[in-house]
C-alpha cells in the first residue's frame, strides 16, 4: 500500500454483491443461470426500435435533469390510471438510473449521522448499505413465517424519536409475497403525526399474479403524502441493462432528491428515455406483465412438481423460493455452491438477504427465463435426490 495512512473503509465488511458472485460463477462453471433476476428473452424490437429512431433524430446529447418531460408526463398519466392519484410532472417526478439509483438517492438525501431507518429482512441487498454510507443506523424486522407477514406490533415497538424512514418492498424480493391493503392501512395508521419518511420500492409493481392486487403506496394518502415510490423499466419492459427507471414524491421531497440526483449522474441516458415515453402509451406493453409471468412461474412449478424442492407458489415478482430440506442438511451458500459445479445450474441462497445470514435452506430461483430453460432447470431439479 503507497499510503502511510491507510483509510478506514466507510463499508466495513461489506462483501461483493450476491449477484455478481452467483452469476460470475455461473459463467465460469458453464451453469443454466436461474439466479440474478433479469430476463433471458429479447426486450421487444418495438421498443429497440423506438431507441434507433430517438438517437437518428438526434436525442443524443444530455436529457433534462429530472428526465424527458414527456416521459414524465406519460408516468404521471400511467400513475392516474391505475392507483388514482395525479403527481405533477414537473416538480414530483423524476427519471433515474435505475431503481438502485432512486434508493440510493432518496436515502442519501433524507438520512443523517445517527437516523435509524426501519428494514425488513431478507431484505434487497443496497438498502443498508446505502443507510450505512449515510451515517444512518439500519433497523432490522424479520418477515415471519411462510407468508414473510409484518409483526406490526414489532414495528410499532421499534419506532423511536430517531426513526427518519421506513423501506416497505412490495411485491417482495426474494419471497415473491405481497403486502395487504391492510398492510398498507396499519402502515398509514403508524405513520400518521410522525416525520417519517416512507421509501416504497415497487419494481416488481406490474408482476402480480392470481386475483392478487398491488397495493401501492400511491393508493393511500397518508402514505402518499410522505412516500418516495420508485419503479424500474428494466423490470418492466425486459431490459434491466438499460438501467432506467424512475420515482415519484411530494414535491418537498423531490426537491431534496433532484439535489442528489444531480450530483450523482446529473441525468439519464437520453435515446432510452424518448423511445420509453412513446412506448408507455401503450398501457397493453405492461398491463399484460401479470399473465405473461404467471405462466412461466405456473410452467416452472408444473415442471418440477416431482422434484424434492418444495414452496408456496410465488404471488408476485419472477423468483421463486424453494426449501430443499428434503435433501440435504448443508447451508443454502454450500449447496447453492455444489449446486453450479456439480449440478450445472445457478441459484441465490436466501440467507446472504436474513439478519445474521440466517439459513432457512431455501433457494431463490428466477423464472424470468425462456420456455426451453425452465424446462432445462426443470430435468436438472427433478433428478436431485
Ligand atoms: N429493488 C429491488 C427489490 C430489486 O429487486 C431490484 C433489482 N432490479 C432493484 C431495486 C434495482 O432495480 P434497477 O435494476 O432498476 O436498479
Ligand atoms: N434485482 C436483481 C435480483 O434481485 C439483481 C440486481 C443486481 O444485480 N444488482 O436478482
Amino acid at each position: 500500500m503507497y499510503l502511510s495512512n491507510p483509510f478506514e473503509s466507510k463499508l466495513q465488511g461489506e462483501k461483493a454483491s450476491i449477484f455478481s458472485i452467483m452469476s460470475q460463477m455461473a459463467g465460469k462453471h458453464n451453469a443454466l443461470d436461474l439466479s440474478q433476476g433479469f430476463p433471458n428473452f429479447k426486450t421487444d424490437d418495438h421498443l429497440k426500435e423506438l431507441v434507433t429512431k430517438a438517437m437518428k433524430t438526434g436525442h443524443n446529447q444530455y436529457a433534462p435533469m429530472a428526465g424527458v418531460l414527456e416521459l414524465r408526463h406519460e408516468i404521471v398519466k400511467k400513475i392516474e390510471a391505475l392507483y388514482g392519484k395525479k403527481y405533477d410532472g414537473n416538480t414530483e417526478v423524476t427519471v433515474t438510473h435505475g431503481a438502485t439509483q432512486t434508493i440510493y438517492s432518496a436515502i442519501t438525501a433524507f438520512v443523517h449521522k445517527g437516523d435509524e431507518v426501519i428494514v425488513f429482512k431478507p431484505a434487497y441487498d443496497t438498502y443498508e448499505p446505502s443507510i450505512k454510507l449515510n451515517g444512518g443506523i439500519p433497523v432490522l424486522i424479520q418477515l415471519k413465517g411462510i407468508d414473510f407477514s409484518i409483526d406490526w406490533q414489532e414495528v410499532e415497538e421499534k419506532i423511536t424519536s430517531k426513526t427518519r424512514m421506513i423501506i416497505i418492498n412490495t411485491p417482495h424480493n426474494p419471497s415473491g409475497t405481497l403486502l395487504s391493503e391492510s398492510d398498507m392501512k396499519k402502515l398509514e395508521s403508524l405513520l400518521k403525526n410522525t416525520d417519517i419518511i416512507l421509501l416504497s420500492d415497487e419494481v416488481y409493481e406490474h408482476l402480480i399474479f392470481d386475483d392478487n392486487k398491488h397495493h401501492s403506496a400511491v393508493s393511500f394518502p397518508g402514505l402518499a403524502e410522505r412516500a418516495v415510490v420508485c419503479a424500474s423499466f428494466g423490470k418492466t419492459f425486459h431490459n434491466t441493462g438499460w438501467k432506467t427507471g424512475y420515482c415519484v414524491a411530494p414535491e418537498e421531497l423531490m426537491r431534496e432528491i433532484r439535489k442528489v440526483h444531480q450530483l450523482t449522474v446529473f441525468c439519464v441516458n437520453h435515446p432510452m428515455q424518448q423511445a420509453y415515453a412513446e412506448y408507455l402509451k401503450i398501457p397493453e406493453n405492461y398491463l399484460n406483465l401479470g399473465k405473461f409471468y404467471q405462466q412461466k412461474r405456473d410452467r416452472f412449478l408444473e415442471l418440477i412438481e416431482g422434484s424434492k424442492f418444495k414452496g408456496k407458489a410465488s404471488a408476485g415478482t419472477y423468483f421463486q423460493l424453494l426449501d430443499y430440506s428434503d435433501i440435504t442438511g448443508e447451508n443454502d451458500v454450500e449447496f447453492s455452491h455444489r449446486l453450479i459445479k456439480q449440478y450445472k445450474i445457478a441459484t441465490i441462497p436466501v440467507s446472504v438477504f436474513n439478519i445474521d445470514n440466517k439459513d432457512n435452506k431455501q433457494l431463490r430461483f428466477c423464472f424470468a427465463k425462456t420456455d426451453e430453460t425452465l424446462v432445462k432447470a426443470a430435468e436438472i431439479l427433478n433428478k436431485i435426490q
